[in-house]
């Protein structure tokens, strides 16, 4: 099956692939979960094994495979998404496409991305589908937000969240796209939740690579006013990056303590072993947790809205407190 090459979602995996070989599958099931989780490489492999003409065999060339291969299955169908939105038009293709019975076998899969940007009028007819569907239509909705779809389309699909990977599976996943050295990986693992995408995207655009390093000039650049003004300049143009400041500060203190407590194996920033060495040395481990609190409370405090430069100027001078 298409499905025992899916990395990870052990769960959800086993319970799709039950649903084919017990022939139990329904008419309308939603994957959601955050961007970047896998939504269409899962959704793809399930609608290749529902198309498929021997769904048991491993690597199959029958010649719904072949061509599902190709993009040129008849029997599947994937609405486009501007990333905008998905308006009525796109659904009444979706209808006149499945108004017509499957070209190989006895189903016809029906993909549409994105579906929390169907508009309203784009869900009521998708709704007339989910309530009388020609019996061999699947439709499967992929979102980042299944409470968003309207209640009664919701009520008519079974909804599947995919659930963020382990380290060891991102590992797998990011890992067969991208060489990385030994020593950047815990930060990755720490700073992209469990999402493939978050750690392709910190390789590939270095953003919170970048923003990393800034964190870490701060500390080596203490006594440089003016760094630290534009340091305090870019943060209040780019308030969006203030969570990720903060969860760049706590691990640089977390992995003080870390090797106070001689666990050098179990840094996060392990390629910047050296400054957290020096940066440990002007502390005791008191000082460390109650770094690490008053962090956690001002990063909170920040959730609330306080006053902005007020909390940068806090948080500046906090990072220079020894
Ligand atoms: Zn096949």
């Amino acid at each position: 099956m298409e499905l025992d090459k899916i990395i990870g979602q052990s769960e959800l995996v086993g319970y799709l692939k039950r649903l084919i070989t017990h022939d139990l599958v329904g008419h309308a099931y939603a994957l959601s979960g955050p961007e970047g989780i896998g939504k269409k490489t899962l959704a793809r492999a399930f609608a290749k094994d529902l198309l498929c003409q021997n769904p048991n065999s491993y690597n199959c060339n029958c010649i719904s495979c072949r061509t599902f291969n190709s993009g040129t299955n008849p029997d599947f169908f994937q609405v486009v998404s501007d990333k905008k939105s998905i308006g009525v038009d796109s659904i009444r293709e979706l209808q006149d496409h499945a108004a017509h019975r499957p070209t190989y076998g006895n189903r016809k899969v029906y993909l549409i991305p994105d579906a929390e940007l169907m508009t309203p009028q784009a869900q009521n007819c998708l709704l007339k589908t989910l309530e009388e569907p020609p019996k061999y239509v699947i439709i499967i909705l992929l979102t980042t937000n299944f409470e968003a779809l309207l209640p009664t389309i919701q009520s008519r699909t079974v909804n599947l969240r995919m659930t963020p990977y382990s380290d060891e599976e991102m590992r797998m996943i990011v890992g067969s796209r991208h060489n990385i050295p030994n020593d950047q990986w815990e930060f990755i693992l720490r700073f992209s939740s469990g999402i493939p995408l978050n750690a392709i995207r910190m390789i590939e655009e270095g953003a919170i690579t970048d923003l990393r390093a800034q964190v870490f000039q701060l500390f080596e650049k203490s006594d440089d006013l003016n760094y630290i003004e534009n340091f305090r300049k870019t943060l209040l143009d780019n308030r969006e990056n203030i969570p990720a400041v903060f969860d760049i500060l706590l691990s640089v203190y977390r992995d003080c303590l870390v090797l106070k407590l001689g666990m050098e194996d179990r840094l996060i920033n392990s390629d910047k072993k050296g400054i957290i060495k020096h940066i440990a040395s002007s502390y005791q481990k008191h000082n460390l947790f109650e770094k690490i609190a008053n962090l956690e409370r001002m990063r909170r405090n920040f959730s609330y809205n306080i006053n902005l430069q007020l909390g940068i100027d806090t948080l500046l001078l906090e990072i220079q407190e020894v």
